[in-house]
């Protein structure tokens, strides 16, 4: 059996230039150069964790940085990996926006239903937070709307509120515009969220807050009213305002 020259022909892989069979080599056992690297760690796949827009410390008077993290890193991250693994199972998914899938989502699998519905929820979530102070305020035309839907944003925020307390378990609060262009709050279970085709609250949200342990435990245990309180501080109007206007065009 011929042996190759194996500092030699260390070096010519290195360079990608042994492009020859080699005796007692197979294919196999020669990666092309590249696949060993830190890139092909990372679960491939049509969906991606989108980057926070402020820093993981930015939102502290209210939600600690480490829960940021770990909710965007860990709890997010681990939703668009199994979104990708799904997708990887059914290519079809991989071609569909995720508003696409969340309006036929009755008819797949539960793990796509959990896994696109907080893919969607999460990438949200983080547009409609800012640092307390730079979220701005509601803009005249959602205000009128709030004025004739809730009375005021008193009375909006004690809805919210209500709607927060009152889903029992895991599951979201929702500000949202209903296709007949009034405001409504309401609450979806688990990752669902009021664009999925079987919802029974359904609309375009235009903000919405976890209310799944996770979010506040670190810092507030069970005490889902004193993070609720706290986290309207942080609803960035700006970007609300942005979503009122795409929805009611
Ligand atoms: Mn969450």
């Amino acid at each position: 059996m011929i042996r190759p020259n194996l500092p030699t022909f260390a070096f010519l892989m290195a360079l990608g230039a042994c492009t020859t069979s080699v005796p007692g080599m197979t294919q196999a056992a020669a990666p092309p150069p590249g696949v060993q690297g830190p890139q092909a760690a990372q679960p491939a796949g049509p969906f991606t964790l989108p980057p926070l827009p402020y820093a993981y410390d930015a939102l502290t008077s209210v939600i600690d940085a480490q829960t940021m993290e770990l909710h965007h890193q860990r709890h997010h991250g681990a939703q668009v990996a199994a979104l990708n693994a799904a997708a990887a199972a059914d290519p079809s998914l991989g071609a569909l926006s995720l508003e696409q899938i969340l309006a036929t989502v009755s008819s797949r699998p539960a793990a796509v239903r959990n896994n696109a519905g907080g893919h969607w929820n999460h990438s949200f979530f983080w547009t409609v937070m800012a640092p307390v102070g730079q979220g701005g305020e509601p803009s005249p035309a959602l205000q009128a709307a709030i004025n004739r839907d809730f009375s005021s944003l008193e009375g909006l925020r004690t809805a919210f509120r209500t709607a927060s307390m009152g889903r029992f378990g895991s599951g979201w609060a929702w500000l949202v515009v209903r296709p007949d262009g009034t405001l409504a709050v309401g609450s979806t279970p688990n990752q669902d969220n009021p664009l999925m085709d079987d919802s029974p609250f359904k609309g375009t949200p235009i903000f919405g807050n976890d209310v799944w342990e996770h979010a506040f435990y670190l810092r507030y245990q069970n005490r889902r009213a004193e993070y609720v309180d706290g986290w309207w501080s942080l609803i960035n109007w700006n970007e609300v305002n942005r979503r009122f206007a795409a929805a009611t065009q």
